[in-house]
Order: C-alpha cells, then sequence, then structure tokens
C-alpha cells in the first residue's frame, strides 16, 4: 500500500523543503514518546513522522517521491549477500549494458535485508528525435535477479517442501526490543529467517541456494510511445528484480533520453525552425521547401513579409504523448538582405525604387 508521506505530515502533496522542516518539528514534539508513555497510536505516529521526514527531507528523495512515490524512494534497496541488489563489480566488460544501467534509486537500503519484494531497477536509453515521431521499439539489457527456473521461485529443491519458519511460527513477524534515543521501543519487523514469508524450505534449491531467483542477464523489450518528452520514465510494471521465494517483483523504470537534434528547437510537442528567406521572395511572396520532423512540406511565403515574422506550419511538429494529435512547427523568418548586386539587377532596384518614390 503507497504511503502518502505528505499528508503524514498533514501537508498538501509536493509542499517546500521549508514547509516540510516545520511541520516535521511540530510533530516531532508534538508526539514524541517522553510526553506519551505507552501511547501506542502516538508511538507509532511517531514513527510515521520520521519515516516520512527522512524521505521529504532529503532533496533527492522527495524528488523521486514527487514523481513516482514510494516506489521511487523504498523500491531500489540493495541488499547484502549479493541477492537483493545490483552488482556493478560483475558487470563484466563494456557492453551495452553499462551505458544504458543509470543506477538505483537512492535510499531504501536500511531495511534490504529483510525485504521479500523484488527492487525496482532503472535503465536509460537514448532516441532521436525521429524516433519520438514514430515512436520506437528497443531491446534493452538487463542484469537482474529472475525467479529460479529449477524450483520455479519458491527456493526448494525440486521433490522436497516448504517448512513453516521456526523463528516466527510461520507468521513471517518477530517482535524486538530496541533501545533508541527516545527509550526503549518494541518493534515488529519482517522475520530474518523466512524474511516474511512465514516459510523456509525443507532443503533449499540447489541452483538459488533457496533464495527462488538467479542472476541473469537477457534483454527487455521496450516500447517507447510516440511524443515522449526528454527525460520521462517508462514504468514497466513487474519487471524489476525478482521477489524473493516467489514475492512480487519489482518495476523496471525506462528513463528515455531524447537526443538533442541541431535542426529543431523542441518546444514540447512543437518545434521551432529558423529560415532564411532572399529579401524578394519576402517581398514578392513565394514557395518554399521546409524540413520539418515529419519530412519536407511546403510553405507559403506570403507577400509583404516581414523579418522575424512567424509563419505556423499547422500539425507539422512531434506528436503529443498519448493521444492522436500533433503539436505545430513555427517558422521565423530570417529575411537575407543581398550583400552585392549585380550592374543589371542595381538598374531594375534603382528604376523600382524612383517609381515607388
Ligand atoms: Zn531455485
Ligand atoms: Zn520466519
Amino acid at each position: 500500500m503507497a504511503k502518502d508521506y505528505y499528508g503524514v505530515l498533514g501537508l498538501q502533496k509536493g509542499a517546500s523543503a521549508e514547509e516540510v522542516k516545520k511541520a516535521y518539528r511540530r510533530l516531532s514534539k508534538e508526539l514524541h514518546p517522553d510526553k506519551h508513555k505507552g501511547g501506542k497510536d502516538a508511538e507509532k505516529r511517531f514513527k510515521e513522522v520520521n519515516e516520512a521526514y527522512e524521505v521529504l527531507s532529503n532533496p533527492q528523495k522527495k524528488q523521486m517521491y514527487d514523481q513516482f512515490g514510494e516506489a521511487g524512494v523504498n523500491g531500489g534497496a540493495a541488499g547484502q549477500g549479493g541477492f537483493g541488489g545490483f552488482d556493478f563489480s560483475g558487470a563484466g566488460g563494456a557492453d551495452a549494458f553499462s551505458d544504458l544501467f543509470e543506477g538505483f534509486f537512492g535510499g531504501g537500503r536500511r531495511q534490504a535485508a529483510a525485504r521479500q519484494e523484488g527492487n525496482d531497477l532503472e535503465v536509460e536509453i537514448a532516441i532521436d528525435l525521429s524516433e519520438v515521431v514514430t515512436g520506437v521499439r528497443r531491446d534493452v539489457r538487463i542484469r537482474r535477479n529472475i525467479a529460479c527456473d529449477r524450483c520455479g521461485g519458491n527456493g526448494a529443491e525440486p521433490g522436497t517442501k516448504l517448512d513453516t519458519c521456526g523463528e516466527c511460527g510461520g507468521t513471517g513477524q518477530v517482535t524486538r526490543t530496541a533501545q533508541s534515543f527516545f527509550g526503549v521501543i518494541q518493534q515488529r519487523t519482517v522475520c530474518p529467517r523466512c524474511r516474511g514469508s512465514g516459510k523456509v524450505p525443507e532443503k533449499p534449491c540447489t541452483k538459488c541456494d533457496g533464495e527462488g531467483r538467479v542472476a541473469s542477464a537477457e534483454e527487455v523489450q521496450v516500447d517507447v510511445p510516440p511524443g515522449i518528452d526528454d527525460g520521462q520514465a517508462l514504468r514497466l510494471r513487474g519487471q524489476g528484480e525478482a521477489g524473493r521465494r516467489g514475492a512480487t517483483a519489482g518495476d523496471l523504470y525506462v528513463r528515455v533520453r531524447v537526443r538533442p537534434d541541431d535542426r529543431f528547437v523542441r518546444e514540447g510537442a512543437d518545434i521551432r525552425t529558423v529560415l532564411d528567406v532572399p529579401a524578394l521572395d519576402a517581398i514578392l511572396g513565394a514557395t518554399v521547401d521546409v524540413e520539418t520532423v515529419q519530412g519536407n512540406v511546403s510553405l507559403k511565403i506570403p507577400e509583404g513579409t516581414q523579418p522575424g515574422q512567424v509563419l505556423r506550419l499547422k500539425g507539422k511538429g512531434l506528436p503529443v504523448l498519448n493521444t492522436s494529435r500533433f503539436g505545430d512547427h513555427f517558422v521565423t523568418v530570417n529575411v537575407k538582405v543581398p550583400t552585392r548586386l549585380g550592374r543589371e539587377e542595381r538598374r531594375i532596384l534603382e528604376e523600382w525604387r524612383r517609381a515607388r518614390g
């Protein structure tokens, strides 16, 4: 269930760092365990407030949370023992992978050892502006833990069964007494032996060592829809790391970078360019070819077009994400005045000037 960290602090979504700080100061005083001896509700609230503050007081985590919700800050936990997280050192040389992989989301490492669910992963891909027009399918190489094919993900050697965990009696949770800065706190935490599943394999699977998942590097097909903006991320549900012993897999976030294109300036779905127009074409009018993201189109320069005038090619911009609409292409006219005139040209223009009076 997603946590509303702003709500916990009594704030509106997206509240500023300053507001977060103020709310935290007030609430942490109000709910301090010293004032509520034995008050279970206050204690719970106090923990929630602290958790919310831990995320929202960190600019990077706050940004992740604002963008992706809780998954952004707690999803990327890297575990101990090589299973919970992704190990860069094992990437195996300079393959395409190292260019694509940006890294984990920050935070959440504290809880990693206790987590059952698979981590979220993030990769980055780069596409061209032309691919923004059409959308593009990419095969992205991902190294991650996938469900073990020997045990089917439950961690038990084929032919053996799963036993109830002795440590937690199958509840998946243990109660711990911890000495904290604010006094003794009783905490219910995920059972370290079964990590919350309540079951342990009678005989651990020999392939995955009872984890139910194994490291793998494989291609994942990513469909980038037309109209995507630079920096936007696609979420592929369940395509992150496999969960431990069959628990829910994490999500894969594919962040899309759009390579700049020297020919076009992008403003959302609109495109802007500057077009050199010979002075006489601006004066008399003309029809010219203009390069757009959708290919060449002809543009009518009206008679008497002024320097700096903006002409619109309707619907010749980029697709608007998740719609069938297109942006426009705006052409700013840069009138080019000839720097040298031939004798005949000069004669004609002088005559014209006299005629204009
Ligand atoms: Zn296995
Ligand atoms: Zn247990």
